[in-house]
């Protein structure tokens, strides 16, 4: 589904990225785990499409609708997210004046017009938006509210997951959803990432420094990302050794 071949980048002309490669097949899920400023969040911007992050070298495919290669580079941020592409951020923004049911709302059919199908009903977009924050165990409340302004960290992530739930993706990366989860929230994000995206046409990178998410969502294959490449990847014992031996020791 997802093919990055030897992708390098930076940032405020500072190399960041350099030489990483990675193959995403649909129905897996890969963790990417590794040190402070290893580049994990500079792969999900520049896979996102964020101005400021510039491809130096390397290509990034993504399987479309008939399996064609699409060159992902190529694309506007909102063209990826018409192609399938979901981010979730490792600090989700705050959008005063703007309520979460109205965003979600334009976001979700603005994505299914991309896609060629008709709009959702304002009946039909909050039967979607119930489900999915029931999931999350958001109240509906909640989803009145501007865009996450005074939410707590738990709750921005939970209403990350929501939004995923929404715009229902091919592919998701997800940058640190558990960090300023207490134990009931990253229960609960865990259990609404399982529920909508562990299926065999998607797939997930998630982006964690801690074993605790995986826990809840079981990786296929861990990665560990430091020096801005991939330098070891494993099966899910990885993460636990890494948790219990550190970076340095493993991925020396
Ligand atoms: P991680 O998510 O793995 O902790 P990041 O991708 O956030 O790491 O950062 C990787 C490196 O890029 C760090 O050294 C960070 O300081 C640097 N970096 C990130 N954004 C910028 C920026 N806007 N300007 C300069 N350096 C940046
Ligand atoms: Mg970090
Ligand atoms: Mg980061």
């Amino acid at each position: 589904m997802l093919q990055i071949t030897d992708l390098q980048a930076s940032v405020a002309d500072k190399p960041i990225l350099k030489g990483l490669s990675l193959t995403v097949n649909a129905g897996e899920i890969h963790a990417i785990m590794g040190p402070n400023g290893a580049g994990k969040s500079t792969l999900g911007y520049v896979l996102g499409g964020r101005p400021g992050y510039e491809v130096t070298g390397g290509s990034v495919t993504l399987d479309g609708q008939n399996g064609e290669k699409i060159d992902l580079l190529e694309l506007d941020p909102h063209e990826r997210a018409a192609a399938g592409l979901f981010l979730g951020f490792q600090y989700p923004v705050e959008i005063p004046g703007v309520s979460n049911v109205q965003f979600l709302r334009e976001a979700a059919n603005a994505q299914r017009k991309a896609r060629g199908q008709d709009p959702l009903s304002g009946g039909e977009f909050l039967k979607l938006a119930r489900e999915k924050a029931g999931l999350l165990r958001m109240d509906m409340d909640m989803l009145k509210r501007p865009v996450n302004v005074g939410f707590s960290g738990g709750e921005k992530k939970r209403n990350e997951m929501v939004q995923m739930g929404i715009l229902d993706p091919k592919l998701a990366i997800l940058d640190e959803t558990d960090s300023g989860l207490d134990i009931d929230a990253l229960r609960i994000c865990g259990e609404g990432i399982n529920a909508i995206m562990r299926r065999p046409d998607k797939a997930v990178l998630l982006i964690t420094h801690y074993q605790r998410l995986l826990d809840y969502v079981k990786p296929d294959f861990v990665h560990v990302l430091a020096g801005g490449r991939i330098v070891k990847s494993g099966g899910p014992e990885l993460a636990l050794q890494l948790e219990s031996e550190g970076y340095e020791a493993v991925a020396a």
